[in-house]
Parts: structure tokens; C-alpha cells; sequence
């Protein structure tokens, strides 16, 4: 599913040349809309949901819906990104609620 910008949260990352949502996106598709100053997915369909821009944004302003054959309206998945690793939030279309915790590469080399 296509990134959803929550539009409370987004700043348009504001002092950032190019917001890093836009940043981070193989496919170009994340782009500010500076009639408001928030990002959006220029084309939904292209999407290939690789979560970066989910994982790049500081101010956690993109979610992405899980599709309805995982969680249904309104699962999703969020990610919070440390240092080190990773914390994804589920959330089923129960509302329940599960955490995860992924070391990313950063975290295995430095156990090495
Ligand atoms: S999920 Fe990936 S491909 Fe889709 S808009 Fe975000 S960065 Fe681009
Ligand atoms: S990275 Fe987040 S805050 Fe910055 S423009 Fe994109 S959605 Fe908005």
C-alpha cells in the first residue's frame, strides 16, 4: 500500500533543501506540495512499498497501510528508526498491538 502522510505531523521538513522523504525514494514519487508545505506520493500506483521514505521521515508523518489481505482498514505498520535498529509497530485491524525489534546493519557491525 502506498505511503500515507499524516498532515498534522508533516513539516515539509522545513531547513531541509529537499524534504527526505523526497530524499530517499528510488522511485522519485515523494514530493513536497508547497501549496500546503506537505509531502505526498506523486503516483500511488508506481509505489513498491519499500518503506523508505516511512523510515527516513523524522517526525514519523508517513504510515503505510497494511493491505486488506494482511490487516485490513485500519492495520498498519510503523516504524521508528534508532541507531542501531529498527522498532516496528503492528497494529491489526483489531487495534492489537505488536512490536518488533530489528537490529539494522549498523547494529550487527558493531557486535562485530
Ligand atoms: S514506499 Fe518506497 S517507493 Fe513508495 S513512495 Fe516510499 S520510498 Fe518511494
Ligand atoms: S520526511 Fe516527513 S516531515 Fe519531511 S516532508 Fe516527508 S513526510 Fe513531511
Amino acid at each position: 500500500m502506498p505511503p500515507m502522510v499524516i498532515p498534522d505531523k508533516c513539516d515539509g521538513c522545513q531547513g531541509e533543501g529537499e524534504p527526505l522523504c523526497e530524499q530517499v525514494c528510488p522511485g522519485d514519487l515523494m514530493m513536497l506540495d508547497r501549496s500546503v508545505n506537505k509531502a505526498v506520493c506523486r503516483n500511488v500506483g508506481d509505489c513498491w512499498d519499500c518503506m523508505s521514505c516511512t523510515k527516513a521521515c523524522p517526525r514519523q508523518a508517513i504510515q503505510t497501510r497494511l493491505q486488506y489481505q494482511v490487516a485490513f482498514f485500519p492495520g498498519k505498520l510503523i516504524p521508528l528508526v534508532g541507531t542501531h535498529s529498527v522498532t516496528w509497530t503492528l497494529i491489526d485491524c483489531r487495534g492489537n498491538v505488536e512490536r518488533f525489534v530489528m537490529k539494522t546493519l549498523a547494529g550487527d557491525e558493531e557486535e562485530e
